[in-house]
């Protein structure tokens, strides 16, 4: 029988017992492990925000997004409260996502600039997005505990994209910090000390046990505040994709 869905030990007990991406993303959705952020996500979508009023929202962990056999993987975060909280994909919905699917459209591994909802037709093309978090934690900042709780889900979704995948795009510095030991406990080998976040820093990994090496990239986060600053403009993600997407030998 399987834990039960509140308690801390589920993630690790049912994500290490999922054999596809699919049984994956299915699984993750049931998850209630963190107190505070089931909370959050769900007190969110009860209050909503005006623009949303009259939609329902999704309220549950934000599975990852994109072919389960990708080469490249995007990682954030977690999602927005009225982005992928909203619409129940990540990155779908909010000013960030906006400017990460036209990079990726930018880059040749979108099949279309924008993103509303699930059922916008957008498909991704050897690129899988996703998160160390799963659920939109509130003022976008999960705590460490929960950051901890939720690894065991993009471990093991990246060790069943591992036999395909050579890049990873981590998206600021947060989430390179929770993207390390993520990599670490999907049976990748760090160097030490660890490296520090960069924008277009460039780690690669060794790879072994029929696994390739693979190239971790550092990019600012699309957030508002990078976007509407000028810190991170639409040319510097598309090519930071687009690296992402030659040393993963895809397309871009
Ligand atoms: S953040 Fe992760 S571990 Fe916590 S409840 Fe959401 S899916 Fe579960």
């Amino acid at each position: 029988m399987d834990e039960a869905e509140e308690d801390a030990g589920f993630p690790a007990y049912r994500a290490a017992r999922c054999a596809s991406v699919a049984e994956l993303d299915g699984a993750v959705t049931g998850c209630r492990a963190c107190p505070r952020l089931v909370a959050w996500r769900e007190e969110v979508a009860a209050v909503r925000r005006a623009a949303f009023r009259d939609e329902e929202y999704w309220a549950r962990p934000v599975p990852g997004f994109g072919p389960a056999d990708a080469s490249l993987a995007v990682v954030g975060l977690a999602p927005a409260a009225h982005g992928g909280n909203r619409t129940g994909r990540m990155f779908t919905g909010d000013d960030a996502g906006d400017f990460l699917f036209a990079a990726l459209h930018a880059a040749g591994l979108a099949s279309q600039s924008t993103a509303t909802h699930r059922a916008d037709g957008l498909e991704l093309y050897g690129v899988r997005i996703t998160a160390p978090v799963h659920c939109a934690p509130p003022g976008n900042r999960p705590t460490p505990a929960e950051r901890d709780t939720c690894r065991p889900w993009l471990a093991a979704e990246l060790a069943l994209l591992a036999p395909g995948l050579r890049a990873v795009v981590a998206l600021g510095a947060f989430g390179w910090q929770a993207l390390l030991p993520v990599l670490a406990r999907a049976g990748w080998l760090l160097p030490r000390p660890r490296p520090g976040f960069r924008h277009g820093g460039l780690v690669t990994l060794p790879g072994g046990e029929g696994r390739g090496p693979l190239h971790v990239l550092g990019c600012y986060h699309p957030s508002r505040r990078n976007t509407f600053t000028g810190r991170l403009t639409a040319p510097m993600l598309t090519e930071v994709l687009e690296r992402g997407a030659r040393l993963a030998g895809g397309a871009g």
